[in-house]
């Protein structure tokens, strides 16, 4: 990371690093925790909760981040359970997630997920539909919108993102945000394109916890 922000001549000391933990254990988390990893992403509400329970029992209170598809009925659980909320992919969903959050008194950290896939089946705002999907989104009380985040199309070779990642970045520029601005783009195989294009959250898994086994993340979605 520190690396990457040198390249583009930026400050690696407000970059966060998201480690994914879907399929990782509370232990294997907790092992993160104590090298120093303070941020957590998660994909599934019921993955999530017995591990974030477990984790906070053994004394340790990370921020955790939902960057799964948020289905209506699990509105509730993502308002409660979790720290940020960085796949809100649509008004709809972030309207059900701001009166379930506002309901239980909290003030819910959002980012806006944008699509740079171009399959329209993939979840998110496309670029054209982001500054009005920003209006609707910051009229909601319950939460509180400091960003965007993005999942780049699938691709074999890393540098394929950087293209879609340099647009993304346009387009967070132009926005007003409020602070700490958030730009989430990375994964493991990108996250270092990522930074030298702006990121300022990177979403790690497979590269800290080592390759999920499918199953378990079928099993749970
Ligand atoms: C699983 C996941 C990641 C992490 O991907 P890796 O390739 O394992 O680093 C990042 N972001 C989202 C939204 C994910 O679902």
């Amino acid at each position: 990371m520190r690396a990457a922000a040198r390249r583009a001549g930026r400050d690696a000391e407000g970059l966060v690093l998201v480690a994914v933990s879907k399929s990782a254990s509370a232990e294997r988390i907790l092992q993160a925790v104590a090298a120093g990893v303070n941020d957590f992403g998660e994909n599934y509400l019921q993955e999530a909760e017995p591990k974030i329970a477990a984790v906070a029992a053994a004394g340790a209170r990370p921020n955790w981040h939902f960057i799964g598809h948020v289905q209506r009925n699990k509105a509730r659980g993502v308002a409660v359970g979790f720290d940020c909320v960085q796949s809100i992919d649509s008004p709809e969903i972030a309207a059900k997630l701001a009166a379930r959050s506002a309901a239980a008194g909290k003030a819910l950290p959002v980012l806006l997920q944008v699509r740079l896939d171009p399959d329209p089946a993939k979840h998110g705002v496309p670029v054209e539909d982001v500054e009005a999907a920003v209006r609707q989104v910051r009229a909601l009380d319950g939460v509180r919108l400091h960003g965007m985040m993005a999942i780049p199309q699938a691709s074999e070779r890393p540098e394929d993102a950087r293209e879609a990642y340099r647009t993304l970045f346009e387009v967070w520029k132009r926005i007003a945000w409020r602070e700490p601005a958030a730009l989430s783009m990375g994964m493991s195989s990108d996250y270092e394109i990522a930074i030298e294009e702006g990121a300022t959250h990177i979403r790690v898994g497979t590269a800290i916890f080592g390759a999920r086994d499918a199953t378990v993340a079928e099993r749970a979605g």
